[in-house]
């Protein structure tokens, strides 16, 4: 858990500061006789032009960060030089132009430490998980690129954005970060988010590398995988997004994989990043998940990230010694130093110092508007009853603060919000809370849209109550929430009397519509007896509009389910969540025996009927999909199919194709999800669709390399993994490539 660690003295905190190398002032402007400060200089050639310029101290620096945010009840002091109340400092070095990192939390924008004095007031996004349900890269790069602009107005120069550990369990509290169960998905969403990112010349980076896949105990509980399945499954994930977009850094994550902490693995660290995927950014260890000084050094951890989080000190001052004593070789910390230098090189952080500057919020809402407008998911919607009719005069809304806001997540990446906390005093009040909800109104902005209808607005602490407001309306819209964050996994049900005020509403009106705002997948027991599901997810600081906006139909919903949404517990590979009633620090192991066989391939290979299957999500339109081809052209397997809005509004519709193996192939599951596009289309309007399909999805791996068997592929054209759509079958040749194979 991200607290200061306990027996962690004060006054070993301070003997730490004062050992470790100072902060220092300013960033100078830079003199002649600096050629690594030429722009036209590759960041290789640069680094090479640099580095031998740097003394022992000044290297011991660059790899060792501070916490920017002061903690009082451990006597830690901020360095002044860093931006109060983030993540993260790392001093720069004047004398060669090297300027500092200024590190900020995370994916949805912004962030401030619960602990800062004055809280930023940012845009926030749309959850990751939202975003992800998009499933539309241009959103998710076009998020990210608001983010990196207020990161870069707010005098940061690295974001600590881009999560995309693999939903392999719906109860995991920090779900609502990444983006859901599938690598190609997941990989392809989160790439495009941090590209966006650092399309503002700062550095972004993905995390938390790796199987950091649930909270409870995720300190020290130990993730064990075969590494094989890992390669197919939640490191195809990550290795996806580090080709789409390049990030700078690549945080480590808290938990051990197979036996190993993960900032001191060196299989995850240097053999899958390194050697097979040829990656050369720098690994930061999140803050407290580095565990020692040389068996980190040595296994690939390039930078300490806030070290007042370990135990004791691991770099600065021991790191210094290990390398005197020859038990880090002199040459890593060349090689640490100069992969940091080789990413501020890269993207930009010495060409384009940041600046603080204004922001144009509206302009940003609109963007954050947008992403959920268009990663709500409408999972059911019986006879119609949404969008709202002119002729619903009546409407109730019932509960989960739909009045004042909408829901965040906890945790290190909150972004705090113009016009504060619409629900101020709710617990827990400390880390990982507080809970927000962002002061953006369903219900005023329904009020705004609906002029002529009138809304009232219940609780729902009373489930008797608001099913006799109910019983009056034309229709019901109950909202449901589940509060998730960070060091802590959610119950897979809504908490409190949610279940039996639903079942109330839904008794008393047939016209009943459930919005939710989760995490992530959650129970609906009730799912028959309800006329309509919107899953809103968290959907940001401009989330009351964009949920009007879709109830009423100005806004099209178009998201489809990033993560498959279980019956119960019982459908799930651990019906149990690993850790749970063992003593807070007691070791145990979360076994993902399931391997690469993740959310729906789990469902398919086990058969089992899911509640809403992976990429399920209905419009108001209808699509038709036809003329699906596939082909092996150059080399690539290739696909084309049409698309059609044969339905009478304009819409966005994402035509799926997933990928059966040929008989004997050895596959983790029946079908794997291969290619998808987001397409928007008038009324009438059609569409033809071409996409390569990436052939280490048609592979699996062994021995070190992906293999694809020889034989007919059959490919299915889909509005959901569960749609049995059209499909052909192709003969692909076999074929091996490499590891680090890349399209
Ligand atoms: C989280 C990271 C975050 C870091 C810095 C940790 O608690 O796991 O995601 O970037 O804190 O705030």
């Amino acid at each position: 858990m991200k607290t200061l660690a306990a027996g962690f003295a004060a006054a070993s905190l301070l003997a730490l500061a004062s050992a470790a190398p100072s902060a220092p002032t300013r960033t100078a402007a830079a003199p002649a006789g600096r050629p690594w400060m030429n722009p036209s200089l590759s960041a290789d050639r640069r680094v090479a032009l640099l580095l031998p310029r740097m003394t022992e101290e000044e290297k011991l620096k660059l790899v060792f960060g501070w916490f920017a945010t002061d903690f009082p009840p451990k006597n830690y002091t901020m360095p002044p030089e860093g931006r109060e109340g983030s993540a993260g400092y790392v001093p720069g070095i004047p004398r060669l132009g090297i300027p500092p990192q200024w590190q900020t939390d995370a994916g949805i924008g912004v962030a401030s430490q619960g602990g800062a004095k004055q809280k930023r007031e940012r845009t926030a996004l749309p959850s990751g998980i939202a975003t992800a349900a998009t499933w539309n890269p241009a959103t998710a790069f076009l998020g990210g690129k608001m983010i990196g602009a207020e990161a870069r107005a707010s005098g940061f120069n690295v974001m600590l954005a881009g999560g995309v550990d693999l939903l392999r369990d719906p109860r995991n509290g920090r779900n609502f970060e990444y983006g859901g169960e599938d690598p190609l998905l997941a990989g392809t969403m989160v790439g495009a988010q941090i590209a966006g990112i650092q399309s503002n010349a700062i550095i972004s980076t993905v995390k938390h590398y790796a199987l950091n896949d649930l909270e409870t105990g995720r300190d020290y509980h130990n993730a064990v995988i075969a590494p094989d399945a890992a390669r197919m499954s939640d490191l195809l994930a990550f290795q996806i997004a580090i080709e789409r977009s390049d990030p700078g850094s690549v945080m480590c994550a808290y938990n051990q994989v197979n036996g190993a902490h993960a900032c001191e693995s060196r299989w995850l660290l240097t053999d899958v990043l390194r050697r097979d995927w040829g990656w050369k950014g720098f690994v930061m260890s999140d803050w407290g998940a580095t565990h020692s000084t040389e068996a980190a050094a040595n296994a690939g951890l390039d930078q300490d990230s806030g070290f007042p989080f370990d135990k004791q000190p691991y770099f600065g001052a021991p790191l210094k010694a290990a390398i005197g004593a020859g038990r880090v070789p002199r040459a890593r910390l060349d090689e640490m130093t100069g992969r940091i230098l080789r990413s501020m090189f890269a993207h930009g952080l010495f060409d384009r110092p940041v600046t603080p500057g204004p922001i144009d919020l509206a302009a940003h809402a609109a963007i954050s508007r947008a992403d959920a407008e268009e990663g709500a998911v409408l999972l059911k919607n019986a006879r119609g009853v949404l969008p709202l009719s002119a002729s619903a005069k009546r409407i109730v809304i019932i509960g989960g603060h739909a009045d004042v806001g909408v829901l965040a997540g906890g945790g290190s990446s909150l972004v705090y919000a113009v016009g504060g906390n619409a629900v101020p005093g709710l617990e827990p009040k400390g880390w990982p809370g507080p809970v927000v909800y962002y002061p953006n109104s369903p219900l005023r902005a329904l009020k705004a849209l609906l002029p002529s209808a009138e809304i009232s607005y219940v609780d729902g602490n009373d489930p008797a109550a608001a099913a006799a407001a109910a019983r009056g309306a034309d229709v019901a819209l109950v909202f449901l929430t589940q509060w998730a964050g960070e060091a802590f996994d959610v119950p897979f049900n809504l908490a409190g009397n949610q279940d039996a005020l639903v079942e109330a509403v839904a008794a008393a009106n047939p016209k009943t519509v459930a919005v939710l705002e989760t995490g992530g997948p959650v129970a609906m027991p009730w799912a028959g007896r309800v006329a309509g599901i919107l899953e809103a997810w968290y959907p940001g600081t401009a989330g009351g509009e964009a949920i009007a906006n879709l109830l009423t139909g100005r806004a099209d919903p178009s998201g489809r389910l990033p993560a498959t949404f279980a019956k119960d517990e019982r459908q799930l590979p651990r019906p149990t969540l690993p850790g749970s009633g063992l003593k807070d620090g007691e070791m145990f192991t979360v076994d993902y025996s399931e391997g690469a066989t993740v959310g729906y391939k789990w469902f398919d290979a086990k058969r089992l009927e899911p509640l809403f299957p992976f990429g399920h999500g209905l419009s108001y339109t209808r699509f038709q999909h036809g003329g699906l081809t596939a082909a092996m052209r150059g080399g690539q397997l290739t696909v084309s199919f049409r698309v059609k809005n044969v339905g009478n509004r304009r819409g966005k519709d994402v035509p799926q194709v997933y990928v059966a193996p040929p008989a004997g192939a050895g596959w983790e599951a029946p079908k794997r999800l291969a290619a998808f596009r987001k397409v928007e289309l008038a009324p009438g309007a059609s569409a033809a669709v071409t996409a390569t399909i990436d052939p280490r999805l048609l592979a699996t791996f062994a021995d070190g390399r992906w293999r694809i068997a020889g034989g007919a592929y059959r490919l299915v054209l889909a509005h959901s993994s569960r749609d049995p759509g059209e499909s052909v079958t192709v003969q692909v040749p076999a074929r091996t490539l490499a590891a680090g194979w890349r399209p």
